[in-house]
């Protein structure tokens, strides 16, 4: 499944995020995954959508999408030299399919901010400086591996040597791969490398609980600054709230949201945030046994979006009958939709749409 790699400075509030994550996974109860790595978390993705659904067919089960967050530790100064647990930060990172950098935007003198001074702009530059030169000493190794290769006529070890020294000097400079203006088969070449600073980022803001409910001040603003030139999306969460909030149930942590003034968690958006970022899409089954919302890439076909569910469904593939959400909704369930002729049967060609309520027809 598809995961985000939680990165920071220490002291910024990554474990007491990490905790609310966990919490609130296994909170939602009836997932299949009960024994994990510890540092993994995998919750829902929040979608009004199921619940929708799942008032008009009354299943025996309601399962969501969902997405996993991965806490990367020994992420310091110095880590992509092999100071602190270096290499076990290399490892669990470059696995990862998006990034969130937690951001320390609070100040407390209670707790030590590893620079002696809150300055989110200062820690993000450092932060990224160790993720471009983690990427920097892979290129350089690999351009030395491939020189052999070159040197004896391989044409691919050719074309991906020039792309490598074509993100040289930006990661020389400390900036990100993804900086760098790279065409689709020029990505392609380096995709195996699992380079962290290609992958997109989203900072995550941690304020105070005195900043609700707006949660903006002079740190946050710094950071969107920072983020709308690169192009990364940015959250606002108060992680010491956050995890207050996944300890209570449904209802009551509605009820405190509301206390505090806001309309949705912190985290609930980090979850769409990263869902978004990392280009997923939703398409949902509404049966009687269960009601399900499953993760697909945007624009997937149907075929590979059946395969999702089962991997015999791929091959097996014979047809979708395809609804519009709204369509379900609107006409009381598939049957209505039927009736009013708002069923589409599509075949291995459909690429499947982002709310599409779908029954695959497959001899698998
Ligand atoms: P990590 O080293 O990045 O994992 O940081 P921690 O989650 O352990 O947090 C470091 C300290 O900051 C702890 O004492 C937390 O209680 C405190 N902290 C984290 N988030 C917040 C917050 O939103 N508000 C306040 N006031 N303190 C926080």
């Amino acid at each position: 499944s598809l995961a985000c790699g939680i990165v920071g400075l220490p002291n910024v509030g990554k474990s007491t995020l990490f905790n609310a994550i966990t919490r609130a996974g296994a909170e939602a109860a009836n997932y299949p995954f009960c024994t994990i790595e510890p540092n993994v978390g995998i919750v829902p993705v929040p979608d009004t959508r199921v619940e929708q659904l799942s008032i008009i067919v009354k299943p025996n089960k309601v399962q969501y999408a969902t997405i996993e967050f991965v806490d990367i530790a020994g992420l310091v100064r110095g880590a992509s030299s092999g100071e602190g647990r270096g290499n076990q930060f290399l490892e669990n990172i470059q696995h990862t399919d998006a990034i969130v950098q937690v951001v320390r935007c609070f100040d407390n003198d209670d707790v030590v901010h590893v620079d002696g001074k809150v300055d989110p702009l200062s820690d993000i530059e450092t932060i990224n400086l160790e993720l471009a030169l983690a990427d920097l000493e892979k290129v350089n190794r690999n351009i030395e591996r491939l020189g052999k290769k070159v040197r004896s006529g391989d044409k691919e070890a050719v074309k991906t040597i020039e792309v490598l020294q074509k993100v040289l000097p930006a990661l020389n400079e400390g900036q990100a791969i993804r900086s760098v203006d790279l065409n689709e088969e020029e990505k392609a070449l380096i995709k195996h490398y699992m380079f962290i600073t290609v992958k997109d980022m989203i900072y995550c803001c941690n304020v105070s609980e005195d900043d609700l409910p707006e949660m903006n001040n002079e740190y946050v603003q710094q950071v969107r600054d920072f983020a709308a030139k690169e192009n990364a999306g940015v959250v606002t969460i108060c992680a010491q709230i956050e995890q207050e909030i996944a300890q209570l149930d449904k209802e009551e942590a509605a009820e405190f949201l509301a206390d505090v003034g806001l309309e949705q968690s912190g985290l609930d958006r980090l979850i769409k945030k990263s869902y978004e970022t990392l280009g997923l899409s939703t398409y949902l089954t509404a049966g009687e046994i269960e009601v399900r919302a499953w993760t697909i890439p945007q624009d997937c076909p149907a075929p590979l979006a059946a395969a999702v569910i089962h991997s015999d469904f791929e091959k097996g593939f014979i047809r979708a009958e395809v609804i519009a959400f709204e369509d379900v909704i609107e006409h009381g369930g598939r049957q209505g939709a039927k009736e009013a002729g708002k069923v589409r049967v599509e075949g291995k060609e459909y690429l499947v749409q982002d709310g599409d309520v779908i029954l695959f027809l497959t001899n698998a």
